[in-house]
């Protein structure tokens, strides 16, 4: 007997995620070069460990305050403050998490009725579908073009529009696009959602890997603070995927709810962690900004690649993805990366695993070396010309 009938019905609904695959034939790989993983390939720095081995040594080892310590929300708190100036209450305003993800499920979870549905420029990040779905709700996926960057306008997502709209949710700079949105296009977006009424989920987790142009922070538009649920997290920007912190600003009543949740499912984020955060946003910011330099080289050093290769990109503007078309290969880009990883021992994913329309397309990383990318592209050279015409 099978036990997968006994499961629920949304569980069986939603695909794993398409990235794992080319990760689990990577691993028994040897001399393979990753650009897949979305994992910056730095050490989170010293201080930052340093501070949390120090507060193991004193003991910090309990449970800590649902909402997290309020160092750390003070901290969050003046971090919006003073880069953004949005004012963000400790107390009631600020919730810290188990990472985005968790932060990503609470969201959800403390809003969607069954039925309702969320808005998803597509491509985005493989889990924003799956969250919907396991709360209830319905992902209502609107294709972002690649002749507008990947950025999303108003006009696109009117006709997605129905009666049962209740969230739009974005991610700007966008995973896997490496797209970012202009303060004018985002007023736009700022107006559609008070118009129709629609809470805003915000993911700006790469918001400090902005290269070119700033990073604008939804909030920071007219009438949109209340409105929107911001999440970030300290994953990317400060090489702390492992440490599993991140958080959520909104209005009281949406906090209060998304910590009842929390509460009972999670109780609070690990304090070893939180400790770790406290130092990477009072002293971090030094080394973050050294981590960001090196990405933009690497950055630069892709996206000429890919031009001299002859395949078409636009040039990413954040987080640290770059996301090429293939088509000229004459190939799916699920058979690109496949044959790609078979014969010439390079993994990266196939745009599909972000929505249908990342299809003709790859994602690939660049939070990797310098010298592992350039044999990266010396080896998609070979390949293309394998497969030219
Ligand atoms: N949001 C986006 C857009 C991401 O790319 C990721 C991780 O890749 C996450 C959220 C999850 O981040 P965290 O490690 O904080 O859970």
């Amino acid at each position: 007997m099978s036990w997968s009938e006994k499961l629920s019905d949304s569980v069986q609904s939603i695909a794993p995620s398409g990235i794992r695959k080319f990760f689990d034939i990577a691993a028994k790989m040897k001399d393979v070069i990753s650009l897949g993983v979305g994992e910056p390939d730095f050490v989170t720095p010293w201080s930052i460990r340093e501070s949390c081995v120090y507060g193991l040594e004193h003991g910090y080892t309990s449970y800590t305050a649902n909402r997290g310590m309020f160092e750390l929300r003070d901290a969050i708190s003046n971090y919006y403050k003073e880069k953004y100036n949005l004012d963000y209450d400790a107390d009631k305003e600020v919730l810290v998490t188990v990472g985005v993800s968790e932060a990503l499920d609470l969201a959800m979870r403390a809003v969607l009725n069954p039925g309702d549905e969320v808005l998803i420029p597509e491509p985005c990040y493989v889990s924003y579908q799956a969250c919907v779905t396991l709360a209830g709700g319905v992902p209502i996926s609107v294709p972002a073009k690649i002749e507008n960057e990947f950025r999303i306008t108003p006009e696109e997502l009117e006709p997605f529009l129905t009666k049962k709209t209740k969230v739009l949710l974005i991610g700007y700079p966008n995973n896997p696009t490496g797209a970012i949105m202009e303060r004018e296009d985002l007023l736009k977006i700022a107006d559609f959602a008070d118009v129709n009424d629609l809470i805003v989920i915000s993911d700006e987790i790469y918001g400090d890997l902005t290269y070119s142009g700033v990073h604008e922070c939804f909030s920071t538009l007219p009438k949109m603070k209340d409105r929107t649920i911001l999440l970030n997290g300290f994953s990317k920007a400060y090489a702390m995927t492992g440490w599993r912190i991140g958080y959520a600003l909104s209005n009281p009543d949406f906090i209060a709810a998304m910590t009842k949740i929390h509460q009972y499912t999670m109780l609070c984020a690990p304090i070893t962690a939180q400790v770790a955060a406290i130092e990477a946003l009072t002293n971090g910011e030094k080394y973050m900004k050294k981590m960001v330099a090196e990405y933009d080289r690497r950055r630069r050093l892709i996206y000429d690649g890919f031009k001299k290769l002859g395949m078409d990109s636009f040039e990413p503007k954040g987080a640290f993805y770059i996301f090429p078309n293939i088509t000229s290969s004459g190939l799916t880009s699920e058979e690109f990366a496949e044959k790609l990883i078979l014969s010439e021992h390079v993994a990266l994913v196939p745009g599909t695993a972000f929505g249908k329309s990342g299809a003709g397309h790859v994602r690939c990383s660049y939070a990797t070396s310098i010298e592992k990318i350039s044999e990266a592209l010396n080896r998609i050279g070979h390949f293309l010309k394998k497969h030219a015409g």
